[in-house]
This record gives C-alpha cells, sequence and structure tokens, in this order.
C-alpha cells in the first residue's frame, strides 16, 4: 500500500500575455472598439461587469491527483471536461491511496489496517482470475484517482468559488486552492477579485 499526495498541476505552457491578448480582441467586438495596449485592464472591466461569457475563450487543462470521492466531486462540473483512470482496466499491484486521516494519528492507524485487508482482498480476487472491472467493487473511496481536466477560465473561476469554500471537503479545497495559485501565479487579473482563500493544508 502506497500513500499518495493529492495535487493539481497544470499541463499547458501558457503565454499570459497572448492568452489576455485573446480574451480582449474577442470581447472588443461587441463594440468594435480599438485595444488601448493594456489587455489586463480590459479583462479586470470585463469581469467587474460580469461579462464573463468572454472569458470562455480560454480553457486549460490541469492534472490532478486526488481520491474517488473528490474525482467523483470534481466531475460532477458539467462545463469541465475530465479524463480519468479507469478502474475497470487498471490492475492494481499494490493500491495507492490518499490518507484521509493526516491530522489523526489514532483515526489513521485504524484506516491503515483497514486497507492493509482491502488490498489482501482486491489481491486474492486478482490472483483468482476475477477481472479488475469486477475486483475494484472491493476498492475504497480514497483510493488515488488520476484525471486530467479542462476547463474554459470562466467555469475554472466557478469551480474555484464553489470548492474553496469552508462548505467543501478539506481534500477538495486544498486541490480547488492549488488550482486557485497557479492561477494567482500565472494569469492573476482573472482571480484577483476572489477573496483569499484560508489555506487548506491536508
Ligand atoms: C458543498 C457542496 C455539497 C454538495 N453536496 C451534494 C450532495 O449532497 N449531493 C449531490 O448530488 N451533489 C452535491 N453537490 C454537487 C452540486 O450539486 C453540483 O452538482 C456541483 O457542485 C456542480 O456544480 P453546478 O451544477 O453548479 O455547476 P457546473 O456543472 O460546473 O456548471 C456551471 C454552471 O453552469 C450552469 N449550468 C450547467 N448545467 C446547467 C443546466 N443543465 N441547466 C442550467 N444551468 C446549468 C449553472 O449556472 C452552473 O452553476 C455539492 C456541492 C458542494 C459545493
Amino acid at each position: 500500500m502506497k500513500i499518495i499526495e493529492p495535487s493539481a498541476m497544470l499541463i499547458d505552457n501558457i503565454n499570459p500575455a497572448e492568452i489576455l491578448a485573446k480574451i480582449e480582441r474577442c470581447g472588443r467586438v461587441s463594440h468594435l472598439s480599438e485595444s488601448k495596449g493594456k489587455p489586463e485592464e480590459f479583462v479586470r472591466m470585463l469581469i467587474k461587469r460580469g461579462h464573463e461569457s468572454v472569458l470562455e475563450h480560454v480553457s486549460l487543462t490541469f492534472h490532478i491527483i486526488c481520491d474517488r470521492a473528490i474525482m467523483a466531486e470534481l466531475t460532477r462540473h458539467r462545463l469541465a471536461s475530465p479524463t480519468v483512470e479507469s478502474t475497470r482496466f487498471v490492475k492494481y499491484k499494490e493500491i495507492e491511496v490518499v490518507n484521509p486521516f493526516p491530522n489523526d494519528p489514532i483515526a489513521e492507524t485504524f484506516w491503515r489496517s483497514i486497507m492493509k485487508v482491502t488490498e489482501k482482498n482486491y489481491q486474492l480476487f486478482i490472483d483468482g482470475g476475477v477481472k479488475p472491472e469486477d475486483a475494484r467493487s472491493v476498492l475504497p473511496l480514497c483510493l488515488k484517482s488520476e484525471l486530467y481536466m479542462t476547463a474554459n477560465l470562466r467555469e475554472l473561476r466557478y469551480i474555484i468559488k464553489l470548492r474553496t469554500s469552508k462548505a467543501a471537503h478539506p481534500q477538495m479545497r486544498f486541490i480547488a486552492g492549488q488550482i486557485l495559485n497557479i492561477l494567482r501565479d500565472k494569469l492573476p487579473v482573472i482571480v484577483e477579485d476572489i477573496k483569499e482563500v484560508e489555506s487548506c493544508s491536508l
């Protein structure tokens, strides 16, 4: 059994200046206006006025590692496109799991012993010739899940706002917080109106 840390990583090599210029170019068609050479100001104005559909012209792809439960929550976002590791087709030699109790040593000890039994049960099925798509029925929700998620900037803003809130699960808040930090670094104007979230470490 291997413990895996959740993470979110942008896989695109983006050129922030080109992205902002593209949004400005698309946005200016409404008034057929000329660029004043300050795309950032234009994008800021669009967001302030709630004219966010223009942000849909740019999409980004993230590589996300989380557990199956958080993957199921993330893939509820219908305007984002996910491609997910399949428990039907992957045959696990050793199960990889995300620790749900990083701050609770007693629960963690209990959970680790349950995971060892779970791993053994899965292996019993596989060794007995059961297909991974059926043997997976004993796998836990904390199983590591890997996915690529592509979403446009408007949907990313929506996901960040919803999933960094205190109402969200800590692991989800951690993933959404990482996406927010990446955007703060690469495209700050896109998320500068989103209030600083209380950091959610695992
Ligand atoms: C704290 C929390 C608890 C939750 N608990 C549960 C739960 O117990 N059970 C459960 O089933 N789900 C639960 N969810 C998931 C939630 O119901 C949504 O499925 C999920 O957050 C995706 O968001 P969304 O549907 O608003 O937006 P997305 O699918 O990301 O779409 C973005 C936006 O596009 C628009 N849109 C998309 N599709 C349509 C449509 N068909 N019609 C009209 N407008 C549309 C909406 O404005 C929507 O907000 C929970 C979510 C959170 C954040």
